[in-house]
């Protein structure tokens, strides 16, 4: 069988795979302590399941605008004003199958061969490969733990060449939790305009910040930013609603119509009813949303506390999402090492850095309950000592 180029050029997504083989191996009565994928382990929330409920009584159950459900495209126009200080309107928002198919077709709709789409690393690792499978090229820019993960304005002002389209931002981040403040949102902000590139703000953990953390879209800075950046967000991490699959992209129109129609030649419409449940979530109280978070608080202080704990593991407490990302490197495995040995010796998941683009550490997620993470940090230290 002769398969199309593009399949080489790409690896298989390894959070989906790492957490796959941690659920098969609890379905075998297994007890695996898995940190692997980024899904918090909360129900839905009850409001939200009964407006799709509803929506599915009321007969919400035919084909759609390939673009979204015009009330849920309102809710999320007015939600970014409200929220983010950001004017679009509801002709500038795609509702998609989730945020990793807002950013897919992102690139479909932007990059031509050999288009250059800057991404920092340690990045979330769908961000590089969805660039190759558009024809693209990722230019990578390493980033430092010293500087909490973060690049700084002149290494993206440095990164840039005649063929840059896109710089690829994150914040809070996936995999590391980093924030970037105010004023560095506002220094890359500069740069892009200077330099008149596009930014696509990935904002999905926008609403798990911690202790004095803020979050700004880079959107707001100025006008002439606004008119460069494309907004993504999405309804999985907030509300709890990863198998949902919803997302959005809010951007100059001339970007959303090229998705549109991307969108209507491949997936139409995000399933109808589970979009009433999209605005229910929105435009109801968001209580639940810091309910969840402050869970978070808890989990990331206990799992943070073990690891601070064990020797030959160091990590910073990050500021946002729901990640640990764990320098490994003191115990003299590579992060596959680790993380393969660690699940057949303890049966414990976690995802290698170098999925990400650091092979010296390994993410853990803390989205799953207390008592997990108290048991899988003593299965930790456990291993660490045999190592
Ligand atoms: N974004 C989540 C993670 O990084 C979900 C898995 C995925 O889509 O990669 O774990």
């Amino acid at each position: 069988m002769k398969l199309a180029a593009r399949v080489a050029r790409v690896t298989p997504s390894l959070t989906l795979a790492i957490s796959a083989k941690a659920k098969a191996m609890k379905a075998r009565g297994i007890d695996v302590c898995s940190f692997s994928a980024g899904e918090p382990d909360f129900d839905t929330p009850e409001h939200i399941k009964e407006a799709a409920k509803k929506a599915l009584d009321l007969g919400k159950t035919k084909y759609g605008p390939a673009a979204g459900e015009p009330l849920l495209r309102e809710a999320i126009a007015a939600k970014l004003k409200r929220d983010n200080n950001l004017n679009y309107t509801a002709e500038n928002v795609i509702v998609t199958n989730g945020g990793k198919h807002s950013l897919f077709n992102l690139m479909l709709a932007l990059i031509d061969r050999d288009d250059e789409v800057i991404i920092p690393a340690p990045y979330w690792l769908s961000y590089p490969e969805m660039v190759k499978l558009a024809g693209g090229k990722p230019v990578i820019v390493p980033t430092t733990a010293k500087n909490n993960y973060k690049i700084t304005p002149e290494q993206l002002d440095r990164a840039i060449t005649p063929q840059t389209k896109l710089f690829v931002l994150n914040s809070p981040g996936n995999p590391t939790g980093s924030v970037y403040t105010p004023d560095e949102i506002t220094n890359l902000a500069k740069v892009i305009v200077e330099r008149d590139i596009l930014v696509v703000s990935d904002e999905i953990y926008e609403k798990i910040l911690y202790d004095d953390a803020t979050h700004l879209s880079i959107g707001a800075v100025n006008s002439q930013v606004f008119e460069r950046t494309i907004t993504s967000n999405g309804f999985a991490k907030s509300y709890s609603m990863t198998g949902w699959r919803i997302g959005y992209i809010a951007a100059p129109l001339e970007i959303i119509k090229a998705m549109n129609t991307i969108q209507s030649h491949s997936t139409s419409n995000v399933c109808t009813f589970a979009q009433y449940g999209a605005i229910a979530a929105i435009n109801s109280s968001q209580d639940c949303v810091e309910k969840m978070r402050l869970a978070f608080v808890e989990r990331r202080s206990i799992m943070h506390d073990a690891i601070a704990s064990i020797d030959r593991l160091t990590c910073e407490k990050p500021s946002g999402a729901f990640y640990l990302f764990v320098d490994i490197s003191q115990t003299g495995l590579n992060s596959l090492q680790f993380c393969n040995h660690l699940l057949e010796s303890q049966q414990v998941a976690a995802i290698p850095g170098i999925a990400f683009g650091a092979d010296s550490c390994i993410r853990l997620s803390y989205a799953t309950d207390p008592i997990s993470i108290k048991k899988g940090m003593e299965r930790l230290d456990r291993f660490v000592r045999s190592c």
